[in-house]
């Protein structure tokens, strides 16, 4: 059991109560009174548990070496395969939610519609749903990209003298770099979704849309809490765990100076914003401190009230394949005494919006189902992709920031399709990423060994005669080469493999013995 995967709900923060005495460890208390219901109910299995591998190396805009990080994580074996498990795991309830609906092709293909609808006419939604939300009371900002965005964010803060926020989990705010931006001005962010705040605390990002922890097993949050909020380290128990976080969060979220949602769905009608957790943070952090502010990015935004049915539908049962999230949160305007901010933003959405083959995948609602599916990303990790965005979605959106920095990502996919067929709003997912593969040969972003290797392949397999002879070439090759040629340093594609023995007959000769004439 040591490799459960992290829990992807709970509360956050530090400078918990007193935690494990010498004479009770597993237990946790609040104001003198020992809580039973955290009592620790395992134990962990190995003294000494597997390390966790970390992420991609970052180089400033140098390509992000994937296949170097994704050999990392296959080499720490109970990661990589709690990984798979967990996450195939999502993908088989996903599937199970699905066929419960009858009419859930129709739900795609209506969702898929409406997004583009949207996307076409987004100028005119956008203007429609800061007017209604404006008539609502609430402030609104345009940021026309990350610096922008934290730049209007510290200022709403400042004119607060707010010095401390508490905020939702937003994939928004990680591609902004907000965070890190806040600490820099000296203001304490704290993450209030429980594998948002083990990522802060562990100082990564999170590795997945969802579930930004789910690379973790219970011993590596073990040991993050025990270094940061003084939990035992030896206790790895899932219940213990979440206590801690919790007697050590609430505090923080009580006293918060200001709190911070990001948005699901911006409804231009209402002038609305829609918020969907799992553990009801994100009504923390808007409704605690009287000022709120939500990070929108411009695509999030949907006609009219009754699409959300549509989209509600699909979101968690694509996500975590259950019917609906735990907490479905709408905010209209300010509460009596408070203040309500929306920071609307574009960080190259509108450039993306004018690339002809991958302006749909704004269509995303960041469910991560292509994610649970996709076998590169089960077996490397989200973190070996270097960026805030991972698996199929994340390939396509990465290089639209930087060509170069993420051209290597195209790659890290087999373009099985499967990505593609489990799209609540069905976008294109593996036709984008080969298209991005042409792209970046177009660009000169591919590396010149790659690209040689391709064309002469290109050049083989378009020819018949050539690719026939190269075929018989290569099978009497690899009965006499001696075994150093195939299995050394530089064939990667051997490192974890063995190559098959060749067939006596290739199925083009078969054919022609048996049937006579060309296949
Ligand atoms: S691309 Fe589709 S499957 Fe992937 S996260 Fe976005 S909506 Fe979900």
């Amino acid at each position: 059991m040591s490799s459960d995967p992290v829990p992807s709900g709970g509360a956050t923060g530090a400078g918990m109560e007193p935690v494990a005495s010498a004479q009770d460890r597993d237990g946790i208390y609040r104001g003198g009174q020992r809580l039973d219901h955290a009592e620790a109910a395992s134990r962990p299995l190995r003294p000494t548990p597997e390390k966790q591998p970390r992420g991609a190396k970052i180089r400033g805009d140098r390509p992000i070496d994937q296949a170097e990080a994704a050999a990392r994580f296959i080499a720490a074996p109970e990661h990589e395969q709690m990984h798979d498990a967990r996450l195939w795991d999502l993908r088989q309830k996903r599937d199970r939610e699905m066929h419960v609906i009858a009419e859930w092709e129709e739900l795609r293909a209506l969702a898929s519609a409406i997004k583009e609808h949207t996307l076409t006419h987004l100028d005119e939604y956008l203007e429609q749903f800061e007017a209604r939300a404006r008539s609502n009371g609430v402030h609104v900002h345009w940021a026309r990209d990350a610096a922008e965005h934290n730049r209007i964010v510290h200022e709403i803060l400042a004119d607060h003298g707010a010095k401390s926020l508490i905020k939702s989990k937003s994939m928004l705010t990680e591609e902004c770099g907000m965070r890190h931006y806040m600490a820099s001005v000296g203001i304490e962010v704290t993450e209030t979704d429980l594998g948002e705040r083990i990522q802060q605390l562990d100082n990564e990002d999170p590795s997945h849309v969802v579930v930004p922890a789910v690379h973790k097993l219970r011993t590596d949050v073990a040991a993050v809490f025990a270094n940061t909020i003084g939990t035992d380290p030896d206790n790895s128990d899932v219940h213990y765990l979440a206590e801690a976080q919790r007697a050590a969060t609430r505090p923080l979220i009580l006293d918060a100076d200001a709190g911070m949602t990001g948005c699901n769905f911006a409804v231009a009608e209402t002038g609305t914003i829609t918020v969907c957790t799992n553990e009801g943070n994100a009504d923390l952090s808007a409704n605690v401190p009287k000022l709120h502010i939500a990070s929108i990015g411009i695509e999030k935004v949907i006609p009219r009230l009754e699409h959300l049915a549509v989209f509600v539908r699909l979101l968690s049962r694509s996500a975590l394949g259950s019917p609906i999230t735990q907490y479905t949160s709408h905010f209209r305007g300010p509460r009596a005494g408070g203040e309500m901010h929306f920071v609307l933003v574009d960080n190259g959405r509108s450039a993306r919006l004018g690339m002809q083959e991958f302006w749909t995948s704004l269509k995303c609602i960041r469910c991560g189902a292509c994610m649970n599916t996709c076998p590169v990303y089960r077996r490397s990790g989200g973190l070996s992709y270097g960026a805030t965005y991972s698996g199929p979605i994340g390939i396509i959106i990465d290089p639209t920031f930087n060509a170069r920095k993420y051209s290597n990502l195209p790659f890290a996919s087999t373009l099985n399709g499967s990505c593609t067929n489990v799209c609540p709003v069905k976008i294109n997912i593996h036709e984008q990423i080969y298209a991005w593969r042409r792209e970046l040969v177009k660009q000169h972003e591919v590396p010149f060994v790659k690209n040689a290797a391709m064309k002469a392949a290109g050049e083989v397999l378009s020819r018949p005669a050539v690719y026939r002879a190269a075929v018989a070439t290569a099978n009497a090759a690899l009965e006499h080469l001696p075994r150093f040629v195939i299995y050394n340093g530089l064939n990667a594609w051997a490192k974890h493999r063995e190559v098959p023995h060749p067939p006596k007959q290739t199925f083009h000769s078969w054919y022609l013995e048996h049937r006579g004439k060309e296949p």
